[in-house]
């Protein structure tokens, strides 16, 4: 059976290790780092056989060359359109990748808001969404338009409920406090963030949660809720005509108090 951990790497940062029982490779997702991850690795007896990667911010592909000298020559996963250091195979949406020695497949799914290329991985009941999605949040928009996100998200939004989301982050806990000033009546949100802070006091990851989950508290999902569109509204000073404009607006507010 597929076993994913999570390797925590700089200040809040999660690479997410993927083994199975009995095998002797790993895959890893994101190695912003590459240290984390061979300490990791030697640790459970482990080497690595593929690496795959959402985005070319260097928190999620700083590893890539130090763990290849490390390991030799292994597959390189990531998005076509743009610079991967040392990418093996540039993917694009729809493709599959296919990890043998875990039994393991996912379907890339194209997710341009965060950066321009940014892709998704789903398959297995498992999303790792990179810094698209993130538990009680969404990415910062650096390269692509709240319109490019907003559908990206929508693709997420599509998948089923039981999706396990594994975000590139922990930043839980400040994501949900801007989700109660949206949405200060969502009481499905209260019981999310008094989970949240019990997990955090206790240290421990609040990531992956499940897309049914997201879908019920992360205002970035939300943009159809009539209550969080009338915050939205509230915030704008005028009517939004669109779910994606409720989203650019949350994005925008969100954004202003960070
Ligand atoms: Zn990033
Ligand atoms: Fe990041």
């Amino acid at each position: 059976m597929l076993t994913i951990n999570a390797i925590p790497a700089f200040e809040d940062n999660y690479i997410w290790a993927l083994t199975i029982e009995g095998g002797e490779l790993a895959a890893v997702v994101d190695p912003g780092d590459a240290d984390p991850v061979i300490e990791y690795l030697d640790k459970h007896g482990l080497k690595l056989g593929a690496i795959l990667i959402t985005h070319h911010h260097g928190d999620h592909t700083g590893g890539i060359r130090e763990l290849l000298h490390h390991y030799g020559e292994l597959p390189v996963y990531g998005p076509a359109g743009e610079r991967i250091p040392a990418l093996t195979h540039a993917l694009k949406e729809d493709d599959t990748v296919t990890l043998e020695d875990l039994h393991a497949s996912f379907r890339v799914i194209d997710a341009p808001g965060h950066t321009r290329g940014h892709i998704l991985y789903h398959g297995e009941g498992l999303l790792f969404c990179g810094d698209t999605l993130f538990a009680g949040g969404c990415g910062r928009l650096f390269e692509g338009t709240p319109e490019q996100m907003y559908n990206s998200l929508s693709k997420i939004e599509a998948l089923p409920d039981s999706t396990l989301v594994y975000c590139a982050h922990e930043y839980t806990e400040a994501n949900l406090g801007f989700a109660e000033i949206a949405e200060p009546d969502n009481q499905a949100l209260h019981q999310r963030i008094a989970e949240t802070r019990r997990l955090r006091a206790q240290g421990e990851a609040t990531v992956p949660s499940l897309l049914a989950l997201e879908k019920a508290t992360n205002p970035f999902l939300r943009s159809h809720q009539p209550e969080l569109i009338e915050a939205a509204e509230g915030f704008a000073g005028h009517s939004l005509n669109s779910p994606a404009e409720v989203f650019a607006t949350v994005r925008h507010w969100k954004d202003s108090l960070d």
